[in-house]
């Protein structure tokens, strides 16, 4: 398997360049060639697969011209160790809940794949990988995890001073060791714009060999396309003549792109739907026919908080630009922060299940599009414990644990990248 550029050039590289590139050499997103196929008899007797059988089968078109059967499955067995549960919250409305990793947000398995196959890759030279990372919280707290003691691997985390929660700095900066967290006196936008000059830095690029692990990484994206099938295999045998429907909170639309791969390799999900905050782009895209993307704004789900969402590319690559192709597979929901913390707290009168606020964003979407033929799952994208202050706001009898900051391991650094250059080229 080959990947391309989303935007067309002459690129055609293996999934290790793509992994090691990041973005392709016009700066755009790479894309399987042709989409692989899972047979029918996968899915009908996928209840008799272990989970791990599942996402071998998945994944292994992908990767295969770069990874032994050995690789992939010591890297499988390793990254997706922990339970993805789908439950019952009422009525034909379920839940998938991805928060059972290290980090207790989603993002832990494709950070986990993505360093696995970094000490797999067979190595250029004997210099360290460095990993340079910007967050606005759950990717930071997600690698520094993920790539924790990782063989020939320096992780560096550029996070925004004060702008993450006091639970998601702490999962940054208790590790030390290969992992540095970088308090940067500025925003995330800052943060962002230091790792593209660090990027495009030929000089110090020579000296350091440096690769990013944002969620535009492929290593990233293709294993989360392994939930789909899991909830699948859990839901199958509820179905009955009822059609699937998925609902995922979404910023950058990388485990939404996920979700749409998975359909395409023959996953019976007939619909997606992009639950989005006040960060509409992707709403706005499929409402009117123009992708307009703006500057992000601050809201209770801020790991939505995404202006201009990177994975769309690859959406519009997929459906060769025809917003009805597109429309057919996946629709979008805007959903207020008045809406998330109201839902928030009928949910909990009404189940007793406590929805952090990005599943909130993710079941009143779903709830307000499910129809009765229509069988409908929301994803839970992180724990609600990450997001103390809004639990506090929406349902204050909640009991909260208290996150203290004192000693652990951090940086601190200005908005000024040859501060951030000088740390790359001596730690
Ligand atoms: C990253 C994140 C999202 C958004 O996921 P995308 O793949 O960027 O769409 C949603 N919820 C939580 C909790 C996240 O950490």
């Amino acid at each position: 398997m080959k990947f391309i550029s989303t935007t067309p050039n002459e690129e055609r590289v293996s999934f290790k360049t793509a992994v090691l590139n990041g973005l392709t050499d016009n700066g755009a997103l790479y894309f399987p060639e042709e989409i692989p196929q899972l047979p029918d008899s996968f899915f009908k007797n996928i209840e008799q697969l272990s989970d791990h059988e599942i996402a071998f089968k998945a994944l292994k078109p992908y990767v295969s011209d770069d990874l032994s059967d050995d690789d992939l499955d010591w890297i499988l067995k390793d990254a997706l160790n922990f339970a993805t549960p789908v439950k019952h919250i009422q009525d034909d409305t379920y839940v998938l809940e991805l928060f059972h990793g290290p980090t207790e947000s989603f993002k832990d398995v494709g950070a986990r794949f993505m360093s696995r196959c970094l000490s797999r890759f067979e190595k250029k030279s004997d210099k360290e990988i460095t990993i340079l990372v910007a967050t606005s919280g759950d990717t930071g707290s997600a690698v520094a995890s993920g790539f924790f003691n990782v063989d020939g691997v320096k992780v560096k985390i550029l996070f925004p001073k004060g702008k993450v929660s006091p639970y998601q700095e702490r999962q940054m900066t208790s590790l030390g060791n290969n992992i540095k967290a970088i308090e940067v006196d500025g925003t995330f936008d800052d943060c962002q714009k230091m790792v593209k000059e660090a990027f495009n830095d030929k000089q110090l690029r020579q000296q350091v060999e440096l690769t990013s692990a944002n969620s535009i990484n492929l290593a990233r994206l293709l294993p989360q396309m392994i939930y789909y099938f899991l909830a699948y295999k859990q839901i199958k045998a509820t179905l009955g003549n009822k059609e699937l429907v998925v609902s995922i909170p979404s910023g950058n639309l990388g485990n939404a792109s996920a979700g749409i791969l998975a359909k395409h390799m023959g996953l019976p999900i007939k619909r997606f739907i992009a639950a989005h905050n006040a960060n509409d782009t992707f709403t706005q895209y499929l409402n009117t026919g123009t992708y307009s993307s703006k500057p992000s704004v601050l809201t209770f789900s801020n790991a939505m908080d995404v202006g201009n969402p990177s994975n769309y590319e690859r959406l519009a690559h997929l459906y060769g630009r025809d917003l009805k192709a597109m429309s057919k597979h996946i629709s979008a929901a805007t959903i207020s922060d008045e809406e998330t913390v109201q839902e928030m707290k009928d949910t909990m009168a009404s189940t007793g299940y406590l929805l952090d606020p990005h599943g909130a964003v993710g079941k009143l979407a779903l709830e307000r599009s499910l129809q009765s033929n229509e069988l409908g799952i929301f994803v839970e994208t992180a724990h609600p414990n990450k997001f103390q202050d809004i639990i506090v706001m929406a349902v204050p009898d909640h009991p909260i644990t208290e996150t203290s900051l004192d000693g652990f391991h951090k940086l601190s650094m200005d908005n000024d990248y040859e501060q951030l250059r000088k740390i790359l080229l001596m730690s």
